[in-house]
């Protein structure tokens, strides 16, 4: 059985407690290998490691030297496309169709984005009147944050993990990487790809385990830590939060989303189908910046909910490798009976069940898979918990409005705050109700369109901070100001 080590000052390191976990698909059941299982020794290691780095050659690197290290990584990922792409398919079972283009591609990308973010990146300088008459010039240096703690989630493992790894690499840090127990080998691989590239032993590290009592709190209660920048779900940030509060250490936190879609009649109806489609049921639904809850003006709402259905009674659940798959499974069957039990609650709570509902009969081997049915529901009041719980799964619900006042206060009306996606024709009301939505990023006519320098994060329960572009610096860096009296 293939074994998952901790990666550890440019090394793999077993658990010296023997503890292990099973690494398994959800697409079918099997056993892909065991993690071992890193205890507060290791996670003591990957941070002494971490820190010690800061004050070697890594720390002493030219901005110009760390990017052409970083550019070795994102060719070294590109280099093992294949390897990180079935690595990751059978970690999530997500069809190869998504991977291929969006976690492998991303994941390289993210290296590159931020190798070029920072060589571009410039500070403030002030001039300022001093009452000598000589004046004094105030400038800024960015220098590194120290260590930085990544705790990822499963669902795009290699690309949000490396949207956090690329900034902090690019500013100078050193990161310690929790992975989710769920998704261990992308970030594991990847301490090849850094070796190869030249990156200094100590500067990146993987420790893996679970969260409470296990590496993710032995790593984010470490003082040893600087900083800690997570993905997940909102408690678990909160939990995060109160551990970084001792020692006052800098958070970053992207967390859960309860994201509306508004279909306005003058929408065009075929974009807006395909993009709600994308926006529920990509990645089998388990997607932070996915739709749960769709709005659509009355006139075309039949319309709409009966094209929403035919399209997903159109995908194909099947094995990651298999070309005609567009979707694949859940990604544990833990979360798989979470969203059954939304699933039933919707039902008891009287909801038409437009489409799906429960799980399919699966062929072979995948029948030991964490399937589940895309599953669209009407007929719910607004304050019913499938309408106020991110439910993370391949589904969502659909309701009428009558104006656009009215549609905007229920968007608004959750905890959340990640993103949203606009479809109308009426370039005015696009621009108009865009600037009312409370979410971190609004979609117009499309859906997932990113532009890496762009600002990336949540409002009110979905997050702290924004990353993306020179944002991802403000976290990543500590800025000095040099005050020069002339
Ligand atoms: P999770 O919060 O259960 O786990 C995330 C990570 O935190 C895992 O590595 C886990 O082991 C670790 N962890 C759990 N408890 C911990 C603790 N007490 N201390 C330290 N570490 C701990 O989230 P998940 O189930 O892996 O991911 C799904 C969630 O992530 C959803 O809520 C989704 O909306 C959210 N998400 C948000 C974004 C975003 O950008 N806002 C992106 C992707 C996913």
């Amino acid at each position: 059985m293939k074994e998952i080590k901790n990666f550890i000052n440019g090394g793999y390191v077993a658990a010296a407690s023997g503890k292990t976990f099973p690494n398994v698909c959800p697409a079918d059941g099997r056993s892909l290998s065991v993690v071992h299982e890193a205890g507060r020794d290791e996670v003591d290691q990957a941070v002494a490691a971490a820190r010690g780095a800061l004050k070697g050659e890594w720390g002493r690197m030219s901005v110009n030297e760390r990017v052409a290290i970083l550019y070795k990584v994102a060719d070294g990922i590109n280099a093992r496309f294949d390897e990180f792409l079935e690595a990751e398919c059978l970690d999530t079972g997500k069809p190869r169709s998504l991977a291929s283009h969006i976690d492998i591609p991303r994941g390289a990308a993210n290296f590159k984005i931020f190798a070029d973010t920072i060589k571009n990146a410039g500070t403030e300088t002030f001039v300022m009147d001093t009452p000598d008459g000589t004046g004094a010039i105030n400038y800024a240096l960015r220098q590194p944050k120290g260590v930085i703690a990544v705790v990822c989630p499963w669902n795009l493992p290699l690309l949000l993990m490396t949207w956090k790894v690329g900034p902090a690499l690019a500013c100078g840090d050193t990161v310690v990487v929790k992975p989710s127990e769920e998704t261990p080998s992308t970030a594991t691989l990847l301490g090849e790809v850094m070796n190869d590239a030249g990156v200094p032993a100590g500067v990146y590290n993987v420790v893996n385990g679970f969260g409470p009592d296990s590496a993710g709190a032995f790593l984010t209660s470490h003082p040893g830590v600087d900083a800690i920048t997570f993905t997940g779900e909102t408690v678990t940030g909160e939990h995060i939060m109160q551990a970084a509060a001792v020692g006052l250490r800098d958070i970053s936190l992207e967390c859960g989303g309860k994201n509306a879609a508004i279909v306005f009649a003058d929408a065009d109806l075929d974009k807006a189908v395909e993009g709600t489609l994308r926006s529920a049921f990509a990645n089998c639904g388990q997607v932070c910046l996915g739709t749960e809850r769709v709005y659509v003006e009355r006139p075309i709402f039949d319309e709409f909910v009966a094209r929403l259905k035919r399209g997903a009674e159109n995908m194909s659940l099947g094995a990651w490798d298999d070309p005609a798959t567009t979707m694949g499974p859940l990604i544990s069957e833990e979360h798989r009976n979470k969203v059954l039990s939304y699933y039933r609650k919707a039902e008891e709570l009287g909801a038409t069940v437009v489409t799906g509902g429960g799980v399919p009969d699966m062929p072979g081997d995948l029948a030991r898979g964490c399937w589940i049915q895309p599953t669209i529901w009407t007929g719910l009041a607004e304050d019913s918990v499938i309408v106020k719980e991110e439910i993370f799964g391949p589904c969502c619900h659909v309701a009428p409005f009558d104006d656009e006042d009215e549609v905007i206060a229920m968007a608004n009306d959750t905890h959340y705050g990640l993103a949203s996606a606009l479809w109308t024709e009426n370039v005015t009301r696009l621009h108009r109700v865009a600037a009312q939505i409370d979410a971190g990023i609004v979609w117009t006519n499309s859906w997932f369109l990113r532009d890496l320098r762009t600002p990336f994060g949540g409002m009110k329960m979905s997050g702290i901070g924004r990353e993306g572009g020179h944002y991802s610096l403000e976290f990543y860096t500590e800025l000095k100001n040099v005050c020069v009296k002339l």
